[in-house]
């Protein structure tokens, strides 16, 4: 039988329909390229917008507006904060107090898109199209909810986006707002979504950490850098994400770039030994590790063994609790037997210390 609580969360867990219109939308204008076909310049400026977009994802609202891993001016933040909202992946504070509360229960039951926990199409995109996480947690971005700026724009989140679509398709008419606007805002929410859904999942673990994310060369290409997931869960406040040379972060060497000329400072590195810790693991660490990740349905078999990990520490923290209650017992009935012993026995403290 449903709670009322569970079955209110039910209902704002599924896909809110007429909500999710301008999301569908987007997809299906993607149709119109049969009728438009492919001009060079309409597939170029594609493309170019995709890379563009992906950089205000990857370095503003996720390096530094979630996870601060440089520094910057006020201005240069607003231009990072609206360069992001252009990938009409709603505000700069809602996506970074999203992802940090991800950070803070990755693979948990609390995770709210944890392809362990729920499967891929709510870790891929249906997360997004409910109304449970549609507010803003102000209270886990106040850092930067200081700025009015960036509430104004977080509030109207759709003006970059739509600013864009409307000068796409004065620059260049209707070919070039399907391709710019509709084809490549499409290619770069899937490909933005990747790293929730499909990181988590597929790929290799080199760190452990207490969830199942991945490291995985080819998200880390379509993503500009971030497809080294299981690095960044590891030491999450990094501003580059592929720590050896092979690791290819196109975001990261953007921003070494402009720290170079002064735009961003402070970039955060991984230390020596963040880098190397696991040449120390175990080779049963390094076995569970390799293990593959299991996840097709919402319940998938590391979703239990992470249960039966949460009830055996409740359970030894419960056993650890009662073990002390009775031995707590056990001294206050020599301490009051002892008020009864005549002068000649040893004291209280004598006997206490002799158990
Ligand atoms: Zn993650
Ligand atoms: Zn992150």
């Amino acid at each position: 039988m449903q709670t009322p609580s569970s079955a209110a969360s039910a209902d704002n867990e599924r896909i809110n329909w007429l909500s999710s219109i301008p999301f569908i939308g987007v997809h299906l204008m993607c149709l119109a390229v049969f009728w438009v076909g492919a001009r060079p310049v309409d597939v170029a400026v594609c493309v170019a917008l995709y890379v563009i977009r992906m950089w205000g994802i990857t370095a503003g609202y996720h390096r530094y507006f979630s996870h601060r891993a440089f520094k910057t001016g006020r201005v240069f933040q607003f231009i990072l904060a609206f360069v992001g909202s252009t990938s009409t992946q709603k505000g700069v504070l809602w996506w970074a107090a999203n992802h940090r509360h991800h950070h803070r229960y990755s693979d948990q039951p609390e995770d709210i898109h944890s392809p362990i926990q729920r499967g891929f199409w709510w870790s891929h995109m249906n997360w997004i199209l409910c109304d449970k996480y549609g507010e803003t947690k102000m209270e886990a971005i106040k850092d930067f909810a200081r700025y009015p700026e960036l509430v104004w724009l977080n509030r109207f989140h759709l003006v970059p986006p739509v600013l864009l679509a409307v000068a796409l398709y004065f620059i260049g008419g209707f070919s070039m707002l399907v391709w710019g606007f509709f084809v490549s805002t499409t290619l770069l929410w899937h490909g933005t979504f990747t790293i929730n859904s499909l990181s988590h999942v597929f790929g290799k673990r080199r760190y452990k950490t207490t969830d199942t994310s991945r490291n995985n060369w080819l998200l880390a290409l379509i993503t500009l850098g971030e497809g080294w997931h299981n690095n960044h869960h590891y030491h999450q406040n990094t501003a580059n994400q592929g720590w050896f040379w092979w690791e290819v972060d196109i975001s990261y060497y953007t921003l070494k770039a402009l720290s170079w000329v002064g735009v961003v400072e402070g970039l955060r590195m991984p230390s020596e030994s963040t880098k190397y810790a696991y040449l120390k693991y175990t080779p049963e660490e390094r076995a569970e590790l390799a293990a593959p990740t299991p996840f097709w349905g919402a319940r998938g078999a590391r979703a239990q063994i992470l249960a039966a990990r949460t009830a055996a520490n409740d359970a030894a923290k419960a056993a650890g609790d009662a073990a002390k209650a009775a031995g707590d017992k056990v001294r206050e009935a020599i301490a009051s037997a002892a008020d009864h012993l005549p002068t000649s026995a040893p004291t209280p403290q004598a006997l206490l210390k002799r158990r």
